[in-house]
């Protein structure tokens, strides 16, 4: 199985990819995330990603980071509508990249985290590989989410402490106020 898997982060792709080597699938990873901001933290992400895949042996596609493209994907959008439109618009480019590379599958490190709507994430994987011809690899990876965070952090990997849009970024900061 040749997979293109998109990946929101660095500790977000350590049980996905623990679990689909030992299916035995060939994965490479996808790093598209325009929606991070501001741009410090969207580098500070990606270079956890490169330094926790270089140690795993991973190959790593980095598109060039462009965040007008989050901003055209969600506008006029709010709260859950807009979050919809954040996952399709990422997971749309990972099934054309995958198609375009001749990968088998595409999926989502999104799939391991308790805090993303599993249920929305599947369909809209679906009807995108209905809609650009390549299949859509799903699988509830949540079980490995607490697991995964504590070797993050024992690790020093660096874990964010907002979704990644300037929106949850401002709620998040609310938040601890
Ligand atoms: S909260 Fe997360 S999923 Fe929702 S729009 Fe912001 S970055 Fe995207």
């Amino acid at each position: 199985m040749k997979i293109l898997l998109h990946i929101c982060c660095a500790p977000c792709i350590i049980y996905p990819l623990k679990a689909l080597k030992e299916k035995g699938a060939a994965v490479t990873g996808f790093f598209y995330n325009p929606n991070i901001y501001p741009q410090e933290e969207y580098l500070r992400r990606k270079e956890a990603l490169e330094i926790y895949s270089q140690g795993q042996g991973a190959e790593i596609i980095y598109p060039q980071y462009r965040p007008e493209e989050y901003v055209q994907a969600t506008q006029g959008k709010e709260g859950k509508e807009r979050c919809l439109s954040c996952w399709n618009f990422r997971l749309k480019k990972t099934a054309q990249e995958a198609k375009l590379r001749q990968f088998e599958y595409f999926s989502t490190t999104l799939l391991v985290s308790p805090y993303q709507d599993q249920e929305a994430l599947k369909k809209i994987g679906e009807d995108l590989a209905a809609q650009e011809k390549i299949k859509f690899y799903y699988e509830d990876f949540r079980i490995g989410y607490r697991d995964a965070h504590n070797e993050a952090r024992q690790k020093g990997i660096y874990c964010q402490k907002y979704c990644g849009c300037i929106h949850s970024e401002a709620s998040s900061h609310k938040k601890h106020k």
